[in-house]
C-alpha cells in the first residue's frame, strides 16, 4: 500500500494560491534539478519516476492515457502512426517548448515514462516507450515511440 496515492495529489486546500504552480517551476525540478543535477541527465531516475507517476493514474485504455496527458498539461498528444506493435505519438505544446534548442539534447524522458508506466496498468506491462524527437534537439515537436512487447 502506497502512503500516497494520485487521488491524494487532488486533495488540495490552498485557499490563496488554488491548485497550479507555473511551468517555470515544473521546468525547474525537470531540467535544472534532474537533467543537470542527476548523474546521466538523471535517465535511471526518469523512467523510475515516469513509470511510478504512471502507474498510479486511473486509466484503463490509450483514449484514456491520452487525455491525461493534455489534462496534466504535459502536452497535446496525438497518434501519428499505429501498427499492432508500434505507435508514435506526436506531442504539441510540451512543457519544453520555447526552451532553448540545444542539439543531441532530449529532455522529456520522464514524460515518455508517465506514458508507459500508465499503459502498462492495461497491457500486461509489456510496454517500452522511448522519446525520438524533442523540441530542445532542434526537432518541430516531441514525438514518442511506443512499442507494445
Ligand atoms: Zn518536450
Amino acid at each position: 500500500m502506497d502512503l500516497f496515492t494520485y487521488e491524494d495529489m487532488k486533495l488540495i486546500h490552498r485557499k490563496t494560491l488554488g491548485d497550479s504552480v507555473p511551468l517555470e517551476l515544473f521546468r525547474s525540478v525537470r531540467l535544472i534539478g534532474m537533467y543537470q543535477g542527476l548523474p546521466m541527465k538523471g535517465a535511471s531516475t526518469t523512467k523510475t519516476v515516469g513509470r511510478k507517476i504512471g502507474q498510479s493514474l486511473p486509466v484503463e485504455n490509450m483514449e484514456e492515457v491520452l487525455s491525461f496527458f493534455k489534462e496534466l498539461k504535459i502536452g497535446i498528444p496525438s497518434i501519428i502512426e499505429s501498427t499492432e506493435k508500434e505507435i508514435h505519438i506526436r506531442i504539441d505544446d510540451c512543457f519544453c517548448k520555447g526552451l532553448p534548442t540545444h542539439p543531441g539534447n532530449k529532455t522529456c524522458d520522464l514524460e515518455g515514462a508517465i506514458l508507459e508506466g500508465a499503459i502498462s496498468r492495461f497491457n500486461n506491462g509489456k510496454v517500452m516507450v522511448k522519446e525520438v524527437k524533442c523540441n530542445v534537439n532542434g526537432d518541430p515537436y516531441c514525438e514518442y515511440c511506443i512499442k507494445l512487447l
